[in-house]
């Protein structure tokens, strides 16, 4: 066992690292405070193959893997988690076009998604279905040689700039089927609704989408008919593993300001970093975020190689997800009143992070997915 990244790994997480801190981080909080899409940072990924990093470059991807992918994601995440938002369901998109996808349907989205033409979006949960997936109401009918789609989907990332949707929709009532289907932007009857006020990723484009009798050729299904589903948890399983990786980029920003903070500021004669209580948030919060580090590192390196890892993925986003939220609070803390306002990144650190617990799956659906896997 070698706890050492690799050379090329140490290499992409160098690239992303700079270009976060150098690029990203001196905008993100002026992209938070205008909730402002941050369009220029998405087209410096894409410049550096960070948009199609889970398929090959056939298709114009850098097929860098999920270990790397993770670290760069992550160190996105650091310097602005708008950014890294966007970038984790671009990628996750591409991976599932390239996995699932047709020879036709992978030349004609993954350039655009890897070339930063528009990002990619996932659409399966609705105001009416959230946790539980399996219960959304959009449907799509048979009509001649095409689907028609009609309903809505709530919450959905890139939803007002992608350039391709997979929406997930029930193609019969009983038994329940769901297909998957990839629908381009200004598809007929498309309509981008309105765009999410949120408490964090303010810069994150989160959009309603309605479908009405949103026409699509039978073309555009991805997978089988009835697979809907399935792609869709199997493509949730990889992007929970990127969940845990923003969030333990977006705490490692916060704990390094705190750290610096705790360094520089003097009361009662001396640095707090020299109070016992400010030493043991700092160590606890670094503890818990390698250990946070160890199971995305586990859990991408099974996916790396094609083995199962879907409870491992849950691991990871639950503890992860966690134990960023608690590091962040802890930054605040750190800080006193001054992780309170907005001079310091930390207050938006939090905001940010809060979501990890909530999207891609609940800290309850983790759980709940790690213990049906240890009980059946
Ligand atoms: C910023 C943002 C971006 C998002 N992006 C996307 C996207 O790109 N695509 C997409 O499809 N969705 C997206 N979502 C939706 C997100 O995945 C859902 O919000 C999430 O899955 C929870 O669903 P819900 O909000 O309907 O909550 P609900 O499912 O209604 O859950 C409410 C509460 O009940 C709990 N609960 C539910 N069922 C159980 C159970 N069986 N056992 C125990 N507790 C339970 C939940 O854990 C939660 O605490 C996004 C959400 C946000 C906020």
């Amino acid at each position: 066992m070698d706890f050492r990244l690799t050379e090329e790994l140490q290499q992409v997480e160098e690239m992303s690292r700079n270009l976060a801190r150098k690029k990203f981080a001196p905008e993100a909080g002026e992209i938070d405070e205008r909730s402002r899409y941050p369009g220029e940072n998405m087209r410096l990924l894409s410049e550096l193959g960070l948009l199609g990093m889970l398929f090959p470059a056939e298709y114009g991807g850098s097929e860098a893997g999920p270990v790397a992918y993770n670290i760069a994601l992550r160190e996105v995440a650091g310097g602005c988690a708008s950014t890294a938002v966007g970038m984790a369901v671009t990628n996750m998109v591409g991976e599932a076009i390239f996995r699932h996808g047709t020879e036709e349907q992978r030349r004609r989205y993954l350039p655009l998604l890897a070339g930063g033409k528009g990002a990619g979006a996932f659409a399966l949960t609705e105001p009416g279905a959230g946790s539980d997936a399996g219960g959304i109401s959009t449907v799509a009918l048979e009509d001649g040689d095409a689907f028609l789609l009609s309903g809505a989907k709530s919450f959905i990332t890139n939803g007002g700039c992608a350039c391709v949707t997979i929406v997930m929709a029930r193609t019969r009532k009983s038994p329940r089927r769901i297909g998957a289907f990839l629908v381009p932007a200004g598809a007929p009857g498309l309509l981008v609704g309105k765009q999410e006020r949120k408490l964090g990723l303010k810069g994150s484009d989160t959009a309603e989408l309605v479908f009405e009798e949103c026409r699509v050729p039978k073309s555009a299904m991805l997978g089988e008919a009835g697979d809907g589903l399935k792609i869709a948890l199997s493509t949730l399983d990889g992007g929970r593993i990127g969940i845990a990786s923003q969030a333990i980029g977006i705490a490692r920003a916060s704990l390094s300001t705190a750290t610096g903070y705790a360094r520089d500021r003097n009361q009662f004669g001396g640095a707090i970093a020299g109070f016992q209580a400010i030493q043991w948030m700092i160590a606890d919060a670094a503890t818990e975020l390698d250990a946070a580090q160890l199971l995305v590192y586990r859990a991408a390196s099974l996916k790396a190689k094609g083995r199962p890892y879907t409870r491992e993925a849950s691991m990871a986003k639950i503890f992860a997800s966690e134990a960023g939220n608690r590091a962040c609070l802890q930054a605040v803390q750190i800080l006193g009143g001054y992780g309170y306002i907005r001079e310091y990144p930390v207050e938006r650190h939090l905001r940010d992070i809060k979501v990890s617990t909530i999207y891609e799956g609940t800290s309850e659906i983790q759980r709940l997915v790690i213990s049906r896997s240890l009980t059946r």
